[in-house]
């Protein structure tokens, strides 16, 4: 084998957590009673959990140690201040509001840069940004370039604005109805797909013509850093860190959920270096998640994303996560299962579409795969279709995606290749006796965020 396609792990075990396979029966069991939902699942009945790449980090030594210095002061604490002066050294912002996990931010965000009935165009929808912004009476709107829409088209920095829908969006309604531009990298529901820096300078340029602001979704940003050096001109002798810095001087702020890239388990942070913008921050932290100087995360943990933020900018990690996430596809692609090409960086999306061609949309085909797949090998995984996509608030339709997909999600520094190697025979054998894949029904439907506690039950 190749090492420097799949490079083995650049770090050695220290502490195991033993995981265990419940039979089959038991797993069709579980599942019924859980609506269908692999979120309602007990993590004790699953034996490889790829739910969510989100809080399930394993922290490294250093980051346990750290652990011990926390300062779990009310007011003023230690840990804040290490925190904030890596996120100015690798980010680049003036200003640093902590908040208990991404969504934190995102609501802060939300409303203090949205005036109702504003345009949000972002490179794709998330679901808990989408809803922020849309509850402070934003309206979201998708600039994606269309090829991120079709999960079969091989091309790179699929995450792409495209240029020409942000000008017409300008063209249309005028700058002043445009809160902010909201950029992710990567773009988690088109696959985990990079945008390049070519894509985020450009987008800076037009918004500077117009004086529209640029908030990023920051999520992913170290691992879309390492497509820009393996994939864009001019990045290979660069450093991760001089990436990440690079990215965001196109920015004018960031949300950030500290449970992907941080190598943390909660966490979360809102950047910025408008003066005026960060001080109806600091307002509002205080009503929703705690005092400024720690914006609902305990000290000790504010110190661990401290030190997981600069392991995280280390060329052998983040070299070793996207590639063993590609290993993943790699095989699903060499057995000739659809996914969403290329692979991206947190995980592998398995297309529902073309694995349950006998299933409408309507008919929840990714729900009931993801169920199917839990059942077949014990594998955990989530939708990322129709059902995620939840409903318009205007007309209670559904929002028809036309990705349908079932996200396979790589924890960073947890599961080795060989746990990998059973989830792509489980997908494989499935993907032989796939017409025994039934479709599904609501049994009961949340009105928001509905994925996440929805129960569902066989339509025959
Ligand atoms: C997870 C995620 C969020 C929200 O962060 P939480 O920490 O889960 O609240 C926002 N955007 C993207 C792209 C995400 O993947």
């Amino acid at each position: 084998m190749n090492l420097n396609k799949y490079p083995a792990e650049p770090y050695r075990i220290k502490t195991v957590e033993t995981v265990k396979m419940i039979s089959r029966e038991e797993r069709a069991k579980v599942m019924k009673e859980a609506g269908y939902n692999t979120f309602l699942l007990n993590s004790e009945d699953v034996y490889i959990d790829l739910l969510t790449d989100s809080g399930t980090n394993a922290m490294s030594d250093k980051q346990w140690a750290a652990m011990m210095m926390g300062d779990e002061a009310y007011a003023g604490s230690r840990n804040f201040h290490n925190l904030e002066k890596t996120i100015q050294d690798i980010f680049g912002f003036k200003y640093v509001v902590p908040t208990h996990q991404g969504r934190g931010a995102e609501n802060l965000l939300s409303q203090i840069a949205i005036k109702p009935g504003q345009h949000v165009p972002g490179n794709m929808y998330f679901t808990t940004t989408r809803y922020h912004q849309e509850r402070n009476g934003g309206i979201f709107v998708d600039i994606i370039r269309d090829e991120a829409h079709d999960a079969g088209i091989d091309v790179p920095f699929k995450g792409n604005i495209d240029l020409n829908k942000l000008q017409a969006l300008i063209d249309e309604h005028g700058a002043d109805n445009i809160a902010y531009v909201c950029l992710a990298v990567t773009v988690n529901l088109a696959g985990g797909q990079p945008v390049s820096m070519q894509n985020m300078r450009e987008v800076r340029e037009l918004t500077n013509k117009y004086g529209i602001k640029v908030f990023y979704d920051a999520t992913r940003c170290v691992e879309n850093a390492y497509f820009i050096k393996e994939q864009e001109e001019g990045y290979a002798d660069k450093t991760i860190k001089e990436i990440v810095r690079e990215t965001f001087s196109y920015a004018d702020g960031c949300t950030m959920s500290g449970k992907k890239d941080c190598l943390v388990n909660i966490g979360g942070f809102l950047c910025m270096n408008d003066e005026d913008l960060f001080n109806e921050a600091k307002e509002l932290v205080v009503v929703y998640e705690g005092m400024p100087s720690y914006g609902g995360i305990a000290g000790r943990d504010m110190e661990a994303m401290s030190v997981g933020l600069q392991e995280s900018i280390q060329y052998e990690y983040i070299e070793h996560r996207v590639k063993q996430v590609r290993y993943l596809g790699d095989k699903l692609i060499a057995a000739g299962v659809p996914i969403i090409e290329p692979s991206g960086g947190h995980a592998i999306f398995l297309d529902a579409r073309r694995f349950c061609p006998h299933l409408t949309q309507d008919q929840f085909p990714a729900q009931s795969l993801a169920a199917s797949l839990f059942v077949e090998s014990g594998v955990r995984s989530m939708e990322r279709g129709i059902v995620s996509a939840g409903r318009n608030k205007d007309t209670g339709e559904h929002h028809r995606p036309k990705l349908e997909t079932v996200r396979l999600t790589i924890p960073r520094r947890v599961y080795t290749y060989s746990h990998l190697d059973v989830v792509a025979d489980a997908v494989i054998k499935l993907y032989q006796h796939k017409e025994d894949i039934k479709g599904l029904r609501f049994v009961y439907e949340p009105k928001q965020l509905r994925f996440f506690t929805a129960r569902f039950e066989y339509i025959d």
